[in-house]
């Protein structure tokens, strides 16, 4: 079956070769549909003529004129060379300048004759300027000038030294759609195409690129999302399937002794009933014959190290060993700490800790017992990853903070077992529910959301630097309670230009501030190795330092109850999430805790909003809806280190969550009769699908 969408972009009138080479390696553009598939990323009225006296300012992004060449000359040298036009509608004059391409465009334009100027204006001296207008004549054969809403292309800088402009690219699409229509076969099967009162693909592509009218154009642009989304939706869950039916899972069967006594006795205080709620659907995954892959997303403080603990107990009762990763040494220290302590002597749980830092007698005593089934928990760091980590029967593996390793690192883990072992990820950042669906739509997800009783919210106030006194007299204060002090900072060392305050000239000020033999700050910055960073943390953790100075370093994890503020310098320069995170690390104690961000006076809007939303709320999951909308899902934690998976065209995860529940459930709906989309009535569908097939799910693609 040939369909016309495939047909190379080189056959495009107006492409040929070489363009089509320059297309594919700047756009990924390789066939006709490729090109189809380039959408607009806004549109222009060009219905509009401005008169050159109306522009008073620059406050529009385009205009549009008729006017009048009047002069025309190359002025300059060097960089600085330049080709000025003078134009004039009777109104007043403007000015058009070139820096590029000036022989191509002086051939082009005829003194006293009338063109159509579109650009981007700016006063200059109060003249109107556009820089790199598009010009074209208003008379004469040729003439492509069409008013009516037109689409903005994305181009690259080789593509238009190349003279392949936005505007070019629409002369192409034109081309290309008097190639298609007529021919272009719908990708959605008709009851998706129904059920959800889409716009068939004919008209979609249509309106997208010559939108009729707005109405018109929404419905394109629903019906492109939603095609969009449902095929990344359908080729996760598909895969997702398929990781099922290939790995049966170990069958924990019975909740024992270990569970039971510890839940019992052990337990110093009760259960929140969403830790109870994750726990209930954590067992009924152990015990479905399904090899469990969840997610469990609590934001920080809210306990989620004792359902690992209670997990891991359900493992050892059904006979498996388990194991916990956390990122850092310090961390997999604390989760040793809090779970023998937990435990207690008599438990009878045989719990060990392995880092990179275990003296080669205690491990390789350590590694023999693992491998001889006489260890029960394992707690470790990346040292777990090793080859020589060899588990008698691991069947149950836990990562706390996963957005710190790469997905190779975890898969290490879980290869050591002949099976895969049940895996839970544990993360505190928390994510929109439209970015989960996507980034780890492979997952189920478990969330608590609900803090343990007692802990006062901490609170949070925005200072600036006209505020320091005060606040530095407030940290004296909490100081000479017995409380102690982390003060945050986003660099180690800044450019000369900026004005923030960095590590090192806070450092001073501090000291100066809170002068030893009273006070003792440490400082913990990313440079620094791992072995000091964690001998400044442990100091700080003993309560044998006032003031932890730190770069973002501390962001993980880390648990010091008597730590009661939280400043954050330059905190205009973090991300929502970061800060969020940040502000956990306090308010960990009985005692009311407190969160100071410090900021220039001078904000943009955005870090106004995002200083303020961290006064008003301390709700994670709040912050991080809100952090996607002011930044983008590009940037949410969680996502800068992996990247995105997927490349969205189209749909925003940020705008487009209500269409992406649609899609998820119209994949659900197809997976549910058709699992892997062999059926022959749904294989358009799983076209859509292996669109997104990835280096990553290779496997899916392999079944076909
Ligand atoms: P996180 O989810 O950030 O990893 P932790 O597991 O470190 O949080 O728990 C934070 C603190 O809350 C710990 O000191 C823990 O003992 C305590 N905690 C956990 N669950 C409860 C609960 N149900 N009631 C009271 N305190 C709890
Ligand atoms: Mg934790």
């Amino acid at each position: 079956m040939s369909n016309v969408l495939d047909n190379p972009v080189k056959f495009v009138p107006g492409v040929g070769e070489k363009r089509a080479k320059l297309l594919e390696k700047e756009l990924g553009v390789r066939t006709l549909g490729d090109l189809l598939y380039l959408f607009p990323f806004r549109y222009i009225d060009r219905t509009r003529i401005y008169r050159i006296a109306e522009i008073q300012d620059d406050s529009l992004a385009y205009i549009q004129l008729r006017a009048r060449v009047e002069a025309m000359q190359v002025v300059g040298t060097g960089p600085k060379k330049r080709l000025r036009v003078v134009v004039s509608d009777g109104s007043g004059h403007a000015e058009l300048v070139w820096f590029k391409g000036l022989a191509w465009i002086q051939k082009r334009i005829e003194l006293q004759r009338e063109y159509i100027i579109f650009g981007r204006p700016s006063l200059f001296n109060g003249v109107l300027n556009l820089v790199h207008p598009d010009v074209e004549s208003t008379l004469g054969e040729g003439s492509r000038f069409q008013p009516g809403v037109q689409g903005v292309y994305r181009t690259t800088e080789p593509l238009v030294n190349n003279h392949i402009n936005t505007k070019t690219l629409f002369t192409l699409v034109c081309n290309a759609w008097q190639l298609a229509d007529g021919r272009i076969e719908e990708t959605l099967p008709p009851e998706i195409i129904r059920e959800y009162n889409l716009m068939g693909l004919r008209d979609a592509l249509y309106n997208i690129h010559f939108p009729t009218d707005e109405t018109q154009l929404k419905a394109a642009r629903l019906r492109l999302k939603f095609e969009e989304l449902l095929g990344i939706q359908l080729n996760i869950l598909a895969q997702r399937n398929l990781r099922v039916m290939r790995n049966r899972g170990f069958i924990f069967s019975v909740v024992g002794q270990r569970f039971n006594d510890f839940y019992s006795q052990r337990l110093p205080f009760a259960l929140t009933s969403a830790q109870k709620r994750v726990i209930k659907e954590i067992r009924a995954d152990m015990g479905s014959g399904r090899q469990m892959n969840r997610l469990l997303q609590g934001d920080v403080g809210s306990g989620k190290t004792l359902v690992a603990l209670l997990t891991m107990l359900i493992a050892n009762d059904n006979g498996y060993q388990a194991s916990i990763m956390a990122p850092t040494e310090i961390l997999a220290h604390q989760h040793y700490d809090s779970i023998t302590e937990l435990l207690g002597e008599a438990s009878g749980v045989r719990v060990a800790l392995l880092t990179g830092s275990t003296r080669k007698k205690v491990r390789d005593e350590l590694l023999e017992q693992l491998a001889a089934g006489q260890i029960d928990i394992l707690v470790g760091t990346h040292a777990l990853l090793e080859d020589r980590v060899r588990f008698a029967n691991l069947g149950y593996v836990v990562i706390d903070e996963q957005h710190r390793f790469g997905v190779e690192q975890r898969a290490r883990l879980w290869m050591k077992s002949d099976r895969l072992p049940h895996i839970l990820v544990m993360t505190a950042t928390p994510i929109p529910r439209t970015l989960a669906m996507t980034l780890y739509g492979d997952l189920d997800v478990s969330v608590i959301d609900e803090m343990p009783p007692g802990r006062k919210p901490v609170k949070t106030v925005h200072y600036n630097d006209s505020h320091r006194l005060r606040m530095l007299g407030f940290l004296k204060q909490e100081i000479d309670k017995g409380r102690q002090v982390y003060i945050v900072y986003p660099l180690i060392k800044e450019s000369e230009k900026m004005d923030y305050l960095n590590l090192e000239e806070g450092h001073a000020g501090i000291v100066q501030a809170f002068p030893p033999p009273d006070y003792y700050v440490q400082v913990v910055h990313g440079k620094m190795k791992q072995a000091d960073k964690d001998y400044g943390m442990n100091l700080f953790k003993r309560g044998q330092a006032h003031i932890l100075l730190a770069t973002s370093v501390i962001e993980v994890g880390v648990n010091v109850p008597n730590a009661s503020v939280m400043v954050i310098e330059s905190a205009e320069r973090f991300g929502l999430s970061q800060l969020h995170q940040l502000r956990g690390r306090v308010g960990r104690g009985a005692e009311q805790s407190y969160c100071i961000l410090m900021s220039s006076v001078k904000l943009s809007k955005e870090s106004r909003a995002r200083l303020k939303a961290m006064v008003d709320t301390t709700d994670g999951f709040e912050l991080s809806e809100l952090d996607m909308q002011l930044r983008g899902p590009g940037d949410v934690a969680g996502t800068q280190q992996s990247g995105m998976p997927f490349e969205l065209k189209i749909a925003s995860l940020s705008q487009d969550g209500q269409i992406l529940a649609l899609a998820r459930r119209a994949a659900e709906n197809v997976l549910q009769a058709d699992p892997l989309l062999s059926l022959p009535e749904n294989q358009l569908l799983r076209q859509l699908s292996r669109k997104n097939d990835t280096e990553d799910n290779r496997d899916f693609s392999m079944i076909s």
